[in-house]
């Protein structure tokens, strides 16, 4: 599932071709556009030139420029965000690898949009078309989109991590999970990240210490850091994630068993001695870990 260190890897596939005109639209799935036929989609894109994309949590923006100037606030934006089995490739021009984002079972590539522009071709895929690709009008419409979502995982302080936790309500998972306290974590992200802070994912945010604030905060820079420069969220033997496939497998930190439920709807993995439910015994083992 792309989360937040998935999209900024395809961020950066696009750096290429910033600048690149786009000199054909091919809409292979219309399923996937959201607000928009593909008539006008192709129509509007088509000759209009890429400029730098940026990216908010799981959301990842692409300005649009007529040649010869800058994006303006009123020009529209290609607006990409890849639900669960999404992804993005950019190709010189050769057919596109056979595995890797985007790819379903039997190796089937789920090309659902491929805009060819000048020096390259980008792809995107999406086998479940849970969410989709928007053109939005302008900056402001972006910004109505996005206006729901907390600050970026990738980027928040910890005094603002501090206050949007202040005064919310519910279990960490799920409202790690949100996207309107951070935005960017998801599953993998966030079972990893309670594992480092050890902290129980049912745990009350309400109930936090000021300490297990801290630690929560510093596990999640450390988990979206590393998971950046790899471009997904890596299943290293030290990391959690690396054991989550297999049931019952031992925490990499201390050897109990992990333990697996669903929390907030998903599934959910952590470690039965490092994150008790009620939060003391964390204070008190103090266990050394990565
Ligand atoms: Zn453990």
């Amino acid at each position: 599932m792309p989360e937040l260190p998935d999209v900024e890897g395809y961020r950066q596939t696009l750096l290429p071709v910033i600048g690149a005109r786009v000199v054909r639209v091919e809409v292979l799935d219309a399923g996937v556009l959201r607000g928009v036929s593909a008539e006008v989609f192709c129509r509007e894109v088509t000759g209009e030139i890429l400029a730098s994309p940026w990216r908010h949590g799981k959301w990842l923006m692409v300005p649009l420029r007529s040649p010869g100037r800058r994006h303006r606030r009123t020009d529209p934006s290609l607006v990409f965000h890849f639900g669960m089995t999404g992804g993005m490739v950019v190709t010189r021009g050769e057919p596109p690898p056979p595995g890797g984002a985007g790819v379903g079972m039997a190796g089937k590539t789920y090309d659902r949009i491929v805009f060819t522009v000048s020096g390259g071709v980008v792809h995107y895929r999406d086998m479940r078309k849970l969410q989709g690709v928007r053109l939005l009008g302008g900056d402001r419409d972006v910004a109505a989109l996005l206006g729901d979502l907390g600050p970026d995982a990738g980027s928040i302080s910890s005094g603002d991590f501090a206050a949007q936790l202040q005064g919310r309500r519910g279990q960490l998972k799920p409202a790690l999970m949100g996207q309107r306290v951070v935005a960017g974590l998801g599953n993998l992200l966030v079972d990893e990240i309670l594992w480092r802070a050890r902290l129980h994912p049912s745990r009350q945010i309400a109930g936090l210490t000021g300490v297990e604030r801290g630690r929560l905060y510093r596990a999640m820079r450390t988990v979206v850091g590393q998971s950046i420069k790899r471009g997904r969220v890596p299943d290293l033997p030290s990391w959690l994630t690396g054991h989550r496939a297999v049931e019952g497998a031992p925490c990499p930190r201390c050897g109990t068993p992990l333990q697996r439920g669903r929390i907030g709807g998903r599934t959910t993995i952590w470690c039965p001695r490092d994150q008790p439910r009620d939060g003391s015994a964390a204070e008190a083992t103090k266990v050394s870990g990565p």
